[in-house]
């Protein structure tokens, strides 16, 4: 067959009964029941000859443009880290309490900085309380004596004293009313 024929023989086209066979066959996929018929037949049609014969020469001309697909040179060893650090990943129960541990710190920490506030807190307001008395006692008495505010039979510090008793007594009652509101020192922090 010449060249001419062979170009008639592809512009007609395999016949249509053995196209996909001669597919199959130049892709090497052919059911083997089926082989011997398709080479039958191409023994005697130079349409399907030609047909195959370009199908094969096109799978060459593809495989030798084509860059083959090759993996990275390091996939091998990127593969097996990442399959070492799935075996490693920690398991349910373990990440929980790891988790658990976290909050239990956060807490403690939280509560060590509440403690040191309260007591600091508590710290200031005895420290104006304790302040604001001290100067009473060394002025109150001599105030209420200046002031003719002594009655008489009474000593300036036994009417300090009682004075002193009245305004711990009002003192109290008001906080004793405001408790129910919020701590003292919630109130003054
Ligand atoms: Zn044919």
């Amino acid at each position: 067959m010449n060249t001419n024929d062979t170009d008639i023989a592809l512009a007609l086209g395999p016949c249509a009964d053995y196209e996909f066979d001669l597919v199959e066959l130049s892709e090497r996929t052919l059911a083997p029941d089926r082989a011997p018929r398709v080479q039958q037949h191409l023994a005697h049609c130079a349409r399907c000859r030609a047909y195959l014969a370009e199908l094969s020469a096109l799978d060459a001309a593809l495989a030798a443009t084509l860059p083959a697909p090759q993996l990275q040179a390091d996939f091998d060893a990127r593969l097996a880290q990442r399959i070492a650090a799935l075996q490693r990943t920690p398991d349910r129960a373990s990440a929980m309490a790891a988790a658990e541990r976290e909050h239990e710190q956060l807490l403690r920490a939280l509560g060590r900085e509440l403690d040191w506030r309260a007591v600091l807190n508590a710290t200031a307001l005895g420290t104006v309380i304790g302040g604001a008395l001290l100067a009473l006692n060394s002025i109150a008495p001599r105030l209420l004596q200046a002031n003719d505010l002594v009655p008489a039979g009474f000593s300036a510090a036994a009417t300090y004293s009682l004075v002193l008793a009245a305004a711990f007594v009002v003192t109290g009652l008001g906080f004793a009313r405001r408790s129910a509101g919020g701590s003292l020192l919630r109130s003054v922090g």
